[in-house]
């Protein structure tokens, strides 16, 4: 079956996200425009994402996932079958986790909210920085966990594989990368390489309509982490 999905979406959690990307901003916007699956990616976190699935209901798929930032300063979505097994991954981000406080007034809010849109708490160091795990670390802890790591907006000029490292290790595996929706140019011709393109949507204007695609066996999580391993 064809489902239109926006993989790649900032909560409220992420600095750099509007304040009214709340769990059930977010999901009311999704369904409004008829897309069958999401992921909440923050930066180096996960908060907000079971909130997520919880206002979401039957309503939506939720893909559980996080963008994490490698030592290489690199972008890397990783996306799980299910919330423990993200919430294990997060632990071992945690550990390898040291940044600087987060100055709200500079870089804004790091809010962490529930399913009822109320605000619970806010994190306290700067999510957007480095985690002191390699591109290739961060893809074995993702893999042992079940998960799969998708190289995020590979055509951009910064915090991109391609502009990290000049390109894409092939024994790393990748089998999908993660274009911008203004992508043009061809990053390769390799056509065992999917490519999938997402929002990275910081405010609710910005998540995709039906737009970007994946064939899957069926609508579930497990089958989505397939299609993009
Ligand atoms: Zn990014
Ligand atoms: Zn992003």
């Amino acid at each position: 079956m064809r489902i239109a999905v926006d993989l790649h979406i900032h909560s409220a959690l992420s600095p750099c996200a509007q304040n009214d990307m709340t769990p059930n901003n977010i999901v009311n916007m999704a369904v409004l425009k008829g897309l069958d699956t999401i992921a909440i990616t923050d930066h180096n976190s996960c908060d907000n994402v079971g909130a997520a699935i919880a206002a979401a209901g039957s309503r939506l798929l939720i893909l559980p996932g996080m963008e994490v930032q490698s030592r290489e300063e690199v972008h890397l979505l990783c996306y799980f079958t299910d919330l423990a097994a993200l919430n294990r991954f997060e632990s071992v981000v945690r550990h390898h986790f040291q940044a600087p406080a987060n100055d709200p007034q500079r870089f804004g809010h790091q809010l962490i909210i529930n399913e009822r849109d109320e605000v619970v708490g806010e994190k306290r160091e700067l999510l957007i920085s480095s985690i002191d795990l390699s591109i290739e670390e961060v893809v074995l802890e993702v893999r042992k966990r079940g998960g799969v790591v998708v190289p995020a907006h590979v055509d951009r000029p910064s915090y991109s594989i391609l502009s990290q490292l000049g390109f894409i290790p092939p024994e790393l595996g990748f089998n999908t990368l993660e274009v911008s929706k203004s992508c043009s140019g061809i990053i390769s011709h390799d056509n065992k390489i999917s490519y999938l393109f997402s929002s990275d949507a910081h405010c609710l204007a910005d998540i995709l309509e039906r737009e970007s695609f994946l064939f899957v066996g069926e609508l579930s999580s497990n089958s989505i982490i397939q299609r993009l391993s």
